[in-house]
């Protein structure tokens, strides 16, 4: 089956808004195995949303629209959609008593203008919305569907999540085995050169790459109309091939993020960590104590921004700082002994860089950052010229370092479970 989203609202193309019902829409359709072909957002305009709408009908199995059932005038998806189906408007009075009701329980009385919400399509199904004042309508006409919902996600996601269920994913007649990878130290562009040719030869399983900050994803949903096991086995084929080519990449399977992983694997192995943070302001002191049960891994941090606290506290030498400056790799390599000392941690991270946009020199450009990993044992350093904004260059940073953690966890030998 093939589906075409569709939001609705003026506001939602406003800056800054973020259209997140169509994303949960299409993830959650993915995963039935249904495909998406377009994303659509249309301001509050009967006319371009009729038209929108009557295209979309003509054109795909199942259309889904939120947004715009609301009771002001500039709610229009009702009639919009009458009008792009040819059917009329039908006046509920059952409807109009529950809206009265649901205000009266909260000791009000409904205004008029909510009795618009009484109106639905003619032959739509009504899909009661317990959380909200307009109700979904859904149509089902075998050739297409067309199930129209509220636009708050949190109307609009148990009520979708429950046709999908009960009414959308029976249609599928699908079985779908799905396999997720995370990847971290690539690029988006960087991982895709690296696996499009494995992945452009299969038509299912479907593939699908999402960045995340500092991490890529790739989702392989494969369906079979006989068995599970038939879906799961040509799923598995591609999967082995990427997971083969990107193995120095990948960070797990499991559904988690990047930090979590860092702090779950850390857990596992009873080891702890401390940083010592330059240009990433205690970003990655941050993003490690974001993730809950990380005061049993994480000790704690230095911001040493200046020369003076890299040398008092964390024991940078004098000598390093001045022949090979304080952005250097040997000034990364003695903050992170310093901090690691100084906390008594089993791995202490140093980081020191360049975020800009000041500060550049012929030697040392904007973007420069060099992380370095100690261990009693063990040395470990990278170094980068990150591109991007301030901000960019420090959260790559952060991500690179959550990187080198685990390039580290990867070279220990594995755990006896
Ligand atoms: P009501 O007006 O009764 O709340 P409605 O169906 O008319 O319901 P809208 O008026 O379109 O919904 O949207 C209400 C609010 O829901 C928006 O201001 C916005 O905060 C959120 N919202 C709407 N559409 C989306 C969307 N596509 N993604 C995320 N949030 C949305």
């Amino acid at each position: 089956m093939r589906a075409i989203v569709i939001a609705v609202g003026s506001e939602m193309l406003e800056l800054g808004r973020v259209d997140t019902n169509s994303v949960y829409i299409t993830q959650k359709l993915m995963e039935k195995g249904i495909i998406v072909d377009m994303r659509i957002l249309v301001g509050d305009d009967m006319e371009n949303l009729s038209w929108v709408i009557k295209n979309a009908y003509k054109r795909t199995q199942l259309v889904v629209i939120t947004g715009g059932l609301g009771p002001t005038e500039d709610d229009i998806t009702r009639e919009a959609t009458a009008n792009a189906l040819k059917r009329e408007l039908e006046f509920r009075q059952e409807l109009v008593e529950q809206l009265q009701t649901r205000f009266r329980m909260r000791g009000m009385q409904m205004p008029e203008i909510n009795a618009r919400q009484a109106f639905i399509i003619q032959g739509s199904e009504v899909i009661p919305n317990p959380l909200g004042t307009a109700p979904g309508l859904y149509i089902d006409d075998e050739q297409s569907r067309i199930l129209l919902m509220p636009g708050p996600p949190q109307e609009m996601i148990p009520m979708f999540d429950k046709i999908l269920q009960e009414r959308i994913a029976p249609l599928c007649n699908f079985h779908i085995y799905k396999r997720s990878f995370k990847f971290g130290g690539v690029t988006e562009s960087g991982l895709d050169s690296q696996i499009a040719e494995l992945y452009v030869k299969y038509k299912n399983p479907r593939t699908t790459i999402l960045a995340s900050p500092g991490m890529i994803e790739v989702h392989l949903i494969g369906r079979s109309r006989k068995t599970i096991e038939e879906a799961q086995q040509l799923t598995d084929e591609l999967a082995e091939k990427i997971k083969e080519r990107m193995k120095d990449a990948l960070i797990t399977e499991e559904d988690i993020s990047f930090p979590q992983y860092i702090v779950n694997e850390l857990r596992h192995r009873k080891l702890t960590l401390s940083v010592a943070e330059s240009c990433t302001g205690g970003g990655l002191g941050h993003t490690i104590t974001s993730i809950s049960g990380s005061s049993e891994i994480f000790l704690g941090g230095v911001i040493a921004y200046s020369n003076q606290l890299k040398m008092n506290l964390l024991g940078v030498d004098q000598y390093t700082l001045t022949k090979h400056g304080a952005v250097s790799r040997e000034t990364a390599k003695e903050m992170a002994v310093g901090i690691r000392q100084l906390t008594d941690s089993h791995i202490g991270i140093g980081i020191t860089g360049l975020a800009g946009p000041g500060g550049e020199s012929s030697n040392k450009p904007i973007g420069l950052v060099f992380i370095h990993l100690s261990t009693p044992t063990y040395e470990m350093a990278v170094h980068h010229v990150l591109p991007g904004s301030r901000e960019m260059i420090r959260a790559r940073t952060v991500n690179n370092s959550l990187n080198l953690i685990r390039q580290y966890l990867n070279s220990l030998p594995p755990m006896m479970e």
